[in-house]
């Protein structure tokens, strides 16, 4: 399908440039729109009666080619698909792929808590964000609904994480449903042979629901097609995940094939987030190392090839630390530098006669910079100027530290007032613009070293 331009869009609003969505112009907001900053609920002109048919244009055209799906509620709720391109820099992905994480109802009570707990309180610091574990699901290994629904409550009573039920059973998942009523919960799964009844337990409770046909793209589909004309809007696709030689890369392939059919032939059935099962990888009867690393290789490979939503088991955090990562970095909108807010930043409880450093606000550098100072125990302040989310060096060739924005971050941040000494650091790279810096602020300036971890020695070295 091909991009929608700021015309398109524009076309279908009021046009009467009124303001009301905070910016200047209809064309401005159908900028926003196409890049998914606003949505057609922020311009409330086009809630009148008069522009419905517009409205209705609008939301069509704007609907991405894989449905978003929400599982759970709340702040920890999960929001899978919503992708537009095949190839993130095409644009960029949207909404990074869920990682939910099994527990069953064969553990015993206090097991069964403190695997929850586990899931729940994983988080990693990057980059400042912290990188977290999205869910969990509840599987039935007893067979039996009653057992189901105690450990489905469990996790209801002592965790706020969105949850996934699984069972081919359509007894226990509708147990499970009622248990977590309100909670939305995804079912696993609707089968060619059980989706009817699962179809009515969706319905009954709002859920959405997991179609799976393992290894069959064109069961698959029907069985989405299936789904939705009983009525259930929210579908989850499953082609199976198989581990084995050969078979995974028949996985790899058949994901590739959905989301090409979603993309390029905006074929309905196929327009859904898909779901992988990289746990099958436990089901080989290796010992836990060996199943924790095939697990974590076999979860890399379905993130790369489209998987909105994983059900993985090891929470060991060398499986999982390269699985957030990779996810971290393929999420990032590769159109917009990862940076920080423009600022003046402390470390530690700097006083007047603390040093001042100088860099830019590419989110990497700046966190760099302060957690090498933070370990050296250095208090200190740290300018951080705007140079549009490039780090130092690219910086220098862009010419994006200049004096007016050196000038700047010193008259923003009041750093003059904060100390009675006047030496700013500056990174080692930024060594010509010296003189520069010099006459735009009247400081010192001290070239530091060119690596940051290196400042605790540069200090004592200089007595800067
Ligand atoms: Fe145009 Fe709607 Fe924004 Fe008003 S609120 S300027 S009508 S897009």
């Amino acid at each position: 399908m091909p991009r929608l331009s700021p015309m398109d869009i524009y076309k279908r609003l009021p046009g009467i440039n009124c303001k009301e969505c905070g910016v200047e112009t209809c064309m401005a907001f159908a900028s926003k729109l196409i890049e998914r900053a606003a949505t057609p609920d922020d311009c409330p002109p086009l809630k009148e009666e008069k522009y419905r048919a517009k409205r209705e244009e609008l939301i069509k055209l704007l609907s991405p080619p894989v449905k978003e799906v929400v599982i759970g509620t709340g702040e920890r709720a999960v929001k899978i698909g919503g992708e537009e391109v095949l190839y993130r820099h095409e644009l960029t992905y949207f909404n990074p792929s869920g990682l939910f994480y099994d527990v069953d109802d064969s553990l015993p009570g206090d097991e069964l808590r403190k695997r929850i707990k586990e899931i729940e309180d994983f988080g990693v610091e990057k980059i400042g964000k912290v990188l977290q574990l999205d869910g969990i699901a509840v599987r039935c290994k007893t067979g039996d609904p009653a057992s189901f629904g105690e450990a489905v409550l469990t996790v209801s009573e002592t965790s706020t994480l969105p949850m996934i039920l699984c069972s081919y059973n359509p007894d226990v998942l509708e147990v499970g449903a009622g248990v977590a009523l309100g909670k939305q919960p995804l079912l696993y799964a609707a089968t060619p042979d059980n989706w009817e009844a699962v179809a009515v337990i969706a319905r009954k409770h709002g859920c959405p629901v997991v179609a799976s046909v393992p290894g069959d793209v064109k069961g698959l589909l029907e069985l989405s097609r299936n789904l939705k004309t009983s009525g259930v809007e929210e579908i989850v696709l499953d082609i199976g995940t198989n581990t084995l030689g050969d078979r995974f890369a028949k996985t790899v392939n058949n994901l590739a094939i959905l989301r090409r059919l979603a993309i390029e032939d905006n074929l309905a059935e196929a327009m859904y987030p898909i779901l992988g099962v990289p746990m099958a990888a436990w089901l080989g009867g290796e010992d836990d190392i060996s199943a924790s690393y095939e697990e974590a290789a076999v979860a890399a490979s379905e993130i790369l090839r489209y998987c909105d939503i994983l059900i993985l088991h090891s929470t060991e955090i060398w499986s999982n630390l390269p699985l957030l990562n990779l996810r971290l970095n393929i999420y990032t909108d590769p159109r917009v530098p990862v940076s920080v807010e423009s600022k003046l930043y402390v470390v530690g409880e700097p006083d007047e006669n603390s040093p001042v450093f100088l860099t830019t606000n590419f989110a990497l550098t700046y966190f760099t910079v302060a957690s090498d100072l933070e370990s050296a125990k250095i208090p200190s302040y740290i300018l951080v100027a705007d140079t549009e989310g490039l780090a130092v060096e690219v910086s220098m060739a862009g010419k994006k530290i200049t004096p007016e924005v050196i000038k700047d971050i010193f008259e923003k941040s009041k750093i003059a007032e904060k100390v009675k000494h006047k030496k700013l650091i500056i990174p080692g790279v930024s060594a010509r613009i010296k003189g520069e810096l010099e006459d735009a602020t009247g400081w010192e300036i001290i070239v530091g070293p060119k690596d940051s971890s290196q400042i605790q020695s540069f200090l004592q070295k200089t007595k800067a």
